[in-house]
């Protein structure tokens, strides 16, 4: 494995705070206008060992915690929130592929994902499933040492880009999650296709695709689990752990919000005065600092939470994410109306953490799905 800085729990999140501030965040403004994939990004973190944060150190990663690596994607979001979805998407796979993965498949793809040489995508959701996975209809037949995946994938972030995908697929399109098994697709299958990227409004450098999988033949050690034990990989990766990286990014959001507003608010003076003399601004600040700690400490609790039980993380992490992609809504809004016209000017970030924010109530669950699957638990549904 080719060298690169090795990080500790301790340092990660001053580390990445300083690749975010020097490689990430200047050029985030000029991704956002042109779409372009944050590849320059990607390699900061890959060479200093971010990317394999989450990976235990015998696979060559840091091992972090679901907080310290809540922390981590935090910074990368206050810098640029696509970048930050591009990465939590990666660390998923690289997490299926450490725990589900044959020795084959963590030979040849983690030493290479954790420095940035490859880097990784997750793809479940289809055109008709919307977030329920169980309505997926891409299909798998196993046929001698391979398997054979046909259908097609939605909005998949770093579709095109990633070059090994973890893919949902079924063997029986009728049945229901228990029929799901998960698979590592390469990038250079034969029969794997990609749309254009999606002109979306918010999260513009992620390049989200359509894929298509016509017969192709993935070899048997890329299954991830057992057949049919997609649901299993799937909620000890994604569940157990995407969702708090998707709950950072939308902290992160809200913390950039705020700074920005709190620095216009200084230095915009009408008439000689700041503005911040005035009380409704400095109420609509105050909201953007309480609500933006309240996310982070329900953040922090929910990810301690996972960290004490990891089977407890599914339901901890879907807390954590409802509440901060809300709350990074909402404060993004009040920074727009902190700065005023200025603030609804492409010049300025925050109309584009708005756009950003929005983003994060839609991905990898609604946040109407979320709250139906926190009042089911509780309710015992
Ligand atoms: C920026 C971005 C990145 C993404 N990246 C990925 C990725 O990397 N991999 C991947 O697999 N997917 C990805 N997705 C897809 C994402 O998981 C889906 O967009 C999401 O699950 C919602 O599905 P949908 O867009 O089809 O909306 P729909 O399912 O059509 O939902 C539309 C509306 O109906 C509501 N609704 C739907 N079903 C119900 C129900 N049963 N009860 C109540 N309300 C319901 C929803 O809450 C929503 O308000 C990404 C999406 C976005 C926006």
């Amino acid at each position: 494995m080719e060298q690169v800085a090795s990080i500790t729990k301790d340092d990660i999140k001053d580390l990445v705070r300083r690749i975010a501030a020097e490689r990430i965040g200047p050029t985030a403004g000029e991704r956002d206008k042109t779409g372009a994939f944050p590849y320059e990004s990607i390699k900061a973190l890959g060479e200093s060992g971010v990317l394999g944060m989450i990976v235990s150190e015998q696979h060559g990663g840091a091992n972090v915690s679901r907080s310290d690596f809540a922390l981590a994607i935090q910074e990368i979001a206050k810098a640029c929130a696509s970048t930050a979805l591009v990465v939590v998407s990666h660390c998923v796979v690289a997490k299926a592929i450490e725990i589900a993965g044959t020795e084959a498949s963590k030979d040849k793809w983690l030493p290479r994902m954790m420095d940035g040489r490859a880097l990784g995508a997750f793809a479940v959701h289809e055109a008709d499933s919307g977030s329920n996975a169980a309505a997926i209809r891409t299909t798998v037949k196993k046929d001698g040492d391979h398997y054979i995946i046909n259908g097609s994938k939605f909005f998949i972030t770093s579709a095109g880009e990633a070059d090994i995908y973890m893919v949902m697929a079924k063997t029986y399109p009728q049945k229901d999650l228990k029929g799901m098994s998960a698979f590592l697709v390469d990038k250079e299958t034969p029969g794997l296709s990609f749309g254009c990227p999606e002109d979306k409004m918010g999260l513009r450098c992620s390049s989200s695709r359509e894929m298509g999988f016509s017969d192709c033949a993935v070899p048997r050690e890329n299954l991830l689990g057992i057949e049919d034990g997609g649901v299993s990989v799937f909620g000890k990766s994604l569940a157990g752990w995407g969702f708090f990286g998707a709950a950072g990014i939308s902290v992160g959001i809200a913390q950039a919000a705020v700074d920005l507003a709190v620095r216009h608010a200084k230095d915009r003076k009408i008439a000689g005065q700041p503005i911040g003399i005035h009380q409704a601004v400095q109420s609509l600040i105050a909201k953007m600092i309480v609500e933006t700690e309240a996310s982070e400490a329900t953040l922090a609790t929910c990810a301690a939470k996972a960290d004490a039980a990891s089977e407890k993380a599914g339901i901890n992490g879907f807390k954590a994410k409802l509440h901060a992609s809300e709350i990074a809504l909402g404060v993004a809004n009040r920074a727009i109306q902190v700065m005023g016209g200025h603030g609804y000017c492409r010049d300025y970030t925050v109309e584009r953490l708005f756009r950003d924010a929005k983003g994060l109530t839609l991905h990898f669950k609604t946040a109407e799905l979320l709250c139906q699957d926190i009042a089911k638990a509780a309710l015992g549904l």
